[in-house]
Parts: structure tokens; C-alpha cells; sequence
């Protein structure tokens, strides 16, 4: 066939078929609606291309219209992870994999992290750092432009560290000079966190990751420290800021998670060893704590098997019941929430598990629902576009059987995934064409 025929003909077939699978129909047996907190039964919901535009009890379905038959099952708006690493390659416990590989091999690993993440029925999520700088950037790119599967994906960049903090590549001879995209996010004053805040601005990032503690899965690295000075976060807050940038900050210590509310960031991601006056401060602040409380288990699991290094499983031991005691405290004293799991610590698809950790930690599970819906999307700034199932919305929708409010482990295997009205996860419906 001539090209440009072909081309003409596949451009006219796009036209039929957009045209034609404009409109979806779902009937929803129930619809959890995280902002209000409620459950509504026999709902229709209408949606045309990639956005919701209408839900009621007695919507008429348009003729010609595609319908999703989800009335046996329980419909929940897409669900978000604000604490992912999708880009640093296939799951591994040895933080030196990052050296054996090129960066080449660790974003072609990374495609089918993404698409687990979706199929796992999480539409969005926040990924914060990467160790080759931009690798994230790589890929939401592609899954935005179609050419991979993924979800919804607001990336950070790098890690913004002090150089030998939480943030770098440590553990090698300091005569090895690493790769420019591994000491990227390097910064060791005000001025230099702002230059690198600003690199990273003109890279499309969607938000800042620093690191104001020690880490538990890095070498050398104490979790019991503080790193950046007071000054320092706040320059990054103020910098970021410049370029409508919302800041999240890494820390375990007490000391770490309270500059870095001080400073004015959006969230402290871990938040292991906050005391009663950062929960204060936290909710003084309106500081999302974003508490990966189920990691614990798979970084001992894979401890027992031999496969990580003995220092992680000691801090790791110390801090997992410290955290989860921590997360109570905060649930218990109203502070604000968010679903953030730490993806890449536990192989990528199992971020579900962690909602029956953070109702046996004391949240309803309603409210762990919201963490990972409404509650996110407004960490994420998104509130007008993801996190609930409304007009105006994308069409990010995901269903289970029975009632997940009575069994929150439902959501750990998640039976319907629709992103931007597409379909890509299926054991649920009778779909008539
Ligand atoms: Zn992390």
C-alpha cells in the first residue's frame, strides 16, 4: 500500500473507533465515595473519552453506548501510591545492582514495573527518586505518550542529598567517580539545594524529593541523623515553590522530620521516629505524614532468605515496630494521611497489601481507602482531576468483589483497572460492545 493511503486509512479508522467508543457506561453494584466517606448502591456511571461526566442511580445509557457490567462488584476510584520508585529497575535487595547495570538496562527493567503498578489497580502514582537521575522522567513520559503501560506517573527527578546522605550512592572507594545522573541531586548549602532544585525544574519534574535524615537501605547511612540544616529545606521549599513545586522530604529521626515540617514541606515520607511534638507540628503545619508501615515485612522476609545486607536488617528491625506504633499515634491524633508505600521494597504489583497494615494500625478502613484516594490526590495538588469518582474527573476506576470496607484485603487483588477510560485490567465484567 502506498504510505500515504496507509496513513490516511489508519488516521480515518482512529476517527471511527474514538468516535465510537466515546461513551462507557459502568453500572457499579456499590461505589465507594472516599469524599464523603459513603456508600451508594446501582450507580450508573457515564463516561465520555477519558473523563467521567455523569453519575446517578437513574443516568439513561446513551444508545450505542459501551457498558461495563461491574453491578456484582464494588467500584472505588483509581487508587494512588505516593511513595513509589518504579525506575530503578526489576526488584532487587541489593542496593550494589544499581552499579552492575547501565542505565539503559535499568529503564527497559523498569517498563514492566509500571504496567504491574497499574494492574495492581493503582492509576496514579507519586514517584519520589530515582538513582539514575531522570529515569522517571523517562518514564512517565512514555507512558504518557502511549508507547508503554503504566500509571499516571508525577515524578521527582533525583534525590536532593548532602553529599554521603541518605540520598547518595554510597558504599564504593571515594577514589570511583560515578556517572553525572548519580550525583545529580548533590547539594551541601542553601544556594547549592536552589541550583539544583532549579536543574531539575527545567527537567519536567512534578515535585522535589529531599532527604533530611539518614535512611535505614543505604550504606553507612543512619537513620538516627539529621541531614540539611534548617536553612537548607527551607531554601528548598522556597526555591521549589518558584516553580509551583511541592517538596516531599524523606526522614526517620525525630529531629530530621521536624525541620522538615518547619520548613514547610508537603510531606514527610517515613516519618519513623516522629514524636508527640512532630505529630503537633505536623498538624499545625497540614504536613501529610506519608508511613510505609508494611515494607517491614518484606525487607525481613527477604532477610531470613539471605538477600540483604546484615546493617539494613539491623535498622530495619529497630525502627519497623517504632514506625507502626508511630503511625497509630498519628492516626489517633487526627494528622492528616496519605497511602505511600515505598514500591520497590516490596516486589512492584503488592502495594495493596499495605491497607490491612494501616487498618490493623488503627485507621478505619474507610479512612485508609481515602489515604490511598482523596487524601493523595490532594497531597498531589490533583484534587480537581484524580482521587474520586466525579464529573469533570479522569476516568480512572477500579473494581473488587464484596465489600472491601468489611474485608480491606480485597483491595490486595484488585479485578478491574480502567486509566483514562481504557481498560487494562479485566476478570470482573460482562462488557457488551
Ligand atoms: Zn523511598
Amino acid at each position: 500500500m502506498n504510505k500515504h493511503i496507509f496513513a490516511t486509512a489508519i488516521a480515518v479508522c482512529a476517527f471511527f473507533v474514538s468516535a465510537s467508543a466515546q461513551i462507557t457506561a459502568i453500572r457499579a453494584g456499590k461505589l465507594i465515595d472516599p469524599e464523603s466517606g459513603k456508600v451508594f448502591s446501582n450507580r450508573i456511571i457515564l463516561i465520555r473519552g477519558d473523563k467521567i461526566d455523569a453519575i446517578g442511580a437513574n443516568l439513561t445509557i446513551p444508545p450505542g453506548a459501551k457498558v461495563i457490567d461491574l453491578s456484582h462488584y464494588t467500584v472505588l476510584p483509581g487508587l494512588i501510591d505516593c511513595h513509589t520508585h518504579l525506575a530503578d529497575g526489576a526488584h532487587d535487595s541489593d542496593p550494589m545492582g544499581v552499579f552492575r547495570k547501565t542505565a539503559a538496562e535499568l529503564a527497559l527493567e523498569s517498563v514492566p514495573n509500571a504496567r504491574a503498578m497499574l494492574e495492581s489497580g493503582f492509576t496514579t502514582v507519586r514517584d519520589v527518586g530515582t538513582y539514575r537521575a531522570l529515569g522517571d522522567v523517562a518514564l512517565r513520559d512514555a507512558i504518557n505518550r502511549g508507547d508503554i503501560i503504566g500509571p499516571r506517573m508525577y515524578v521527582a527527578g533525583a534525590y536532593v542529598t548532602i553529599t554521603g546522605g541518605a540520598g547518595s550512592d554510597s558504599g564504593l572507594a571515594p577514589d570511583i567517580i560515578l556517572p553525572w545522573d548519580m550525583r545529580y541531586g548533590e547539594a551541601n548549602s542553601p544556594w547549592e539545594v536552589r541550583q539544583v532544585i532549579r536543574k531539575l525544574a527545567s527537567n519536567g519534574v512534578d515535585h522535589i524529593k529531599i532527604l533530611s535524615s539518614g535512611a535505614v537501605l543505604t550504606h553507612g547511612s543512619n537513620p538516627h541523623s539529621q541531614e540539611f540544616t534548617l536553612e537548607e529545606l527551607q531554601a528548598a521549599v522556597d526555591e521549589a515553590g518558584h516553580f509551583g513545586l511541592r517538596v516531599e522530604s524523606h526522614a526517620h529521626s525525630a529531629e530530621g522530620i521536624k525541620n522538615a515540617i518547619r520548613a514547610g514541606v508537603a510531606s514527610v515520607e517515613h516519618a519513623t521516629m516522629i514524636d508527640d511534638e512532630g505529630i503537633e507540628l505536623a498538624k499545625q503545619h497540614g504536613t501529610y505524614l506519608d508511613m510505609d508501615i508494611y515494607d517491614e515485612e518484606c525487607i525481613q522476609e527477604e532477610g531470613k532468605q539471605g538477600k540483604m545486607p546484615a546493617d539494613f536488617l539491623q535498622h530495619d528491625a529497630e525502627l519497623g515496630q517504632i514506625q507502626r506504633d508511630n503511625f497509630r499515634k498519628a492516626v489517633a491524633a487526627g494528622a492528616k494521611m496519605s497511602f505511600g508505600t515505598d514500591a520497590g521494597v516490596c516486589p512492584y504489583g503488592t502495594s495493596g497489601k499495605q491497607f490491612a497494615f494501616m487498618v490493623k494500625y488503627g485507621m478505619t478502613p474507610m479512612q485508609a481507602i481515602q489515604a490511598a484516594t482523596t487524601n493523595a490526590a490532594d497531597l498531589l495538588g490533583r484534587s480537581n482531576e484524580v482521587g474520586s469518582i466525579k464529573p469533570g474527573k479522569y476516568a480512572d476506576i477500579v473494581a473488587v468483589p464484596g465489600d472491601p470496607l468489611a474485608d480491606i484485603r480485597l483491595l490486595e487483588n484488585v479485578q478491574f483497572v480502567m486509566k483514562d477510560g481504557k481498560i487494562y485490567e479485566d476478570r470482573a465484567s460482562r462488557t457488551q460492545e
